[in-house]
């Protein structure tokens, strides 16, 4: 279900599979201070591909837009997934959880960025923008680049199957003895 929140009203978007606009005008939507609530699939973020095994379908985004008290075009809020990745230690599948946290100001192309709070990321928009592109940037910011479980249990595979390193060798003694009985 895709919210648009406009001021005071909520418009329900009445779309089929109930998405979000593909594109979006960032500082148009902050002059009219809307709310982007809704999902997008997680097979459309295309360079997040080859990164997961599988993920949930939903990608929730949950951005506002408007123009704060100091009159920048500000875009706040959350893009949360869900992926099976292997983990880094023990290499088996792990359930990462992200949630990219959205805390920007949204600029057209040239304009000057010097006067906008550090603490802010700046955007250039020159017109609009592809939602989908977005979110898959907003999470490659806060990708874990070794995604590894949390609880004791993980351990690196190779202390815990020490046999599984020398297998290929064992494979080649088994090739050679073949070889010998010839
Ligand atoms: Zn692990």
């Amino acid at each position: 279900m895709a919210v648009l929140t406009a001021g005071a009203t909520t418009y329900i978007m009445a779309r089929l599979m109930g998405d979000l606009p593909a594109r979006i005008d960032p500082i148009r939507l902050a002059d009219d201070g809307v709310r982007l609530k809704g999902v997008v699939l997680c097979t459309d973020l295309k360079r997040l591909v080859g990164m997961y095994d599988t993920c949930s379908a939903a990608v929730d985004v949950d951005l506002v837009f408007d123009h704060g008290l100091d009159d920048l075009s500000h875009m706040k809020g959350s893009i949360r997934a869900r992926f099976s990745v292997v983990c880094q230690r023990c290499l088996r599948p792990l359930d990462l959880r992200i949630e990219a946290v959205a805390d920007a100001v949204w600029i057209t192309p040239g304009a000057a960025s010097k006067d906008i709070p550090e603490r802010y990321d700046v955007l250039v928009a020159d017109g609009s923008v592809a939602l989908d592109t977005l979110a898959e940037e907003e999470l490659l910011l806060v990708w874990p680049m070794f995604p590894t479980h949390e609880n004791p249990a993980c351990v690196p595979m190779a202390a815990v199957s020490g046999t599984v390193a020398s297998a290929p060798f064992a494979m080649l003694g088994k090739l050679k003895d073949a070889r010998d009985g010839d």
